[in-house]
């Protein structure tokens, strides 16, 4: 079986947190014997810069050869001002839709140290771990027709909201399949008691469920699904959702742990070849100045262990190391508090470096 990794760090601080997860992901693979290799290519503006596009086509032939996709992030002030159809973010948006990547797992997990961070109370949110499955390449940002108009002489705007069965089934299963490795307990997300799509959502994800008995299966409307996330958010173990309601509640998911450093996220086609990336930008403010927090693309290469390659003890053994740094009180900027000891983005690296060799 081949086991390539295509490295995309991007720009902004992505070359500097990069460089800390592949540190990490070079120890895991000799220490657990994984076998991994990987190539480097560019995506964003370090693209535009090498090749006059965002996403050159032997960077995406790479990306089709691999079985799974470490990208840091792309953009920043230097290509903000060029032609749309080749800004950086389209080459994000052709590289995630080129793989087929329709199943976006962002986990939302607030590490205990780290409770003060959040701005909900600290017992709310203390030990969160939930996983929300953002169906990524279908319903309303991809929906046909969408057009604005000039109806009875004033302007009127539509999208349209499609789902097929088909693309709800495969969205439903790995939500299954998340909840299975887990705690055995998903929520469905969805508008049913208004939305033609969301109805047709609930009836095939209740036709999906049969095929997972141990899964207890709950549905919640989405502007109940908003308010517990901040009421209540342990409740959760997996969600599934569509593009939109996913889009936003695992933004608003992501804040209840206070802080974007920390978030990996991951991207899956049906055969889970995968890309994962921090859910943070490129962060250009404090670009190259060695204060970027890597934690969240350290814990994206214990999703890829996880997710693509099955590894899940080198994956474990990431996590616990992450954990064992904060123990010791180590902080980059973003999560620094009181009584801590703040420091930058290599030794927070080789911090993590050093907690696994031990472990
Ligand atoms: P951002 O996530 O880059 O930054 C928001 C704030 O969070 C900034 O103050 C930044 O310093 C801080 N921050 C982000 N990541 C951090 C980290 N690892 N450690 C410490 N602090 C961190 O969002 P933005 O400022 O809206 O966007 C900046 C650029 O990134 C834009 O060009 C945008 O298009 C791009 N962007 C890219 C992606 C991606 O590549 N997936 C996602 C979002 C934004």
């Amino acid at each position: 079986m081949s086991k390539k990794i295509l490295i995309l760090p991007g720009d902004g601080i992505g070359p500097e947190i990069i460089a800390e997860a592949v540190k990490v992901l070079n120890l895991a693979n000799e220490k657990f014997n994984l076998g991994l290799e990987t190539v480097e290519g560019e995506l964003g503006g370090a693209a535009i810069d090498k090749h006059g596009v965002p996403l050159a086509d032997s960077t995406l032939e790479l990306a089709r050869e691999v079985d799974a996709v470490l990208l840091g992030a792309v953009g920043g002030p230097k290509w903000d001002t060029i032609e749309k159809s080749i800004r950086p973010e389209r080459g994000l948006l052709k590289i995630r839709s080129e793989l087929g990547l329709f199943a976006n797992l962002r986990p939302a997990i607030l590490y205990p140290q780290l409770a003060d961070a959040s701005s909900l109370k600290p017992e709310v949110v203390s030990g969160l771990d939930i996983l929300i499955v953002r169906e990524l390449t279908g319903g309303i940002y991809f929906g046909a027709p969408r057009d604005q108009i000039v109806e009875n002489g004033e302007r009127k705007a539509f999208d349209t909201l499609p789902y097929s069965e088909s693309e709800i089934r495969r969205i439903a299963r790995v939500g299954f399949d998340m909840a299975m490795v887990r705690n055995k307990k998903l929520c469905s997300v969805d508008k049913a008691n208004v939305l033609a799509s969301s109805q047709l959502w609930r009836e095939v994800v209740e036709e999906v469920a049969k095929d997972y008995p141990e899964v207890e299966l709950s549905h919640m409307y989405v502007d109940n699904a908003a308010m517990q996330l901040v009421r209540a958010p342990k409740q959760f173990d997996v969600m599934v959702t569509d593009n939109m309601f996913g889009d936003i509640l695992s933004d608003e998911a992501s804040m209840l742990t206070g802080s974007i450093g920390m978030l990996p996220s991951a991207s899956l086609d049906a055969n889970n070849k995968g890309m994962y990336e921090p859910c943070h930008g490129s962060a250009p403010d404090i670009a190259g100045k060695g204060l970027a927090n890597p934690l969240a693309t350290i814990l994206s290469v214990s999703m890829m262990l996880r997710y693509t390659f099955n590894q899940a003890a080198a994956a474990d053994a990431i996590e616990q190391a992450v954990s064992l740094v904060l123990d010791q009180g180590l902080r980059t900027g973003d999560i620094m508090s009181e009584g801590m000891r703040q420091v930058g983005t290599a030794e927070m690296g080789d911090a993590v470096v050093a907690a696994l060799q031990q472990l």
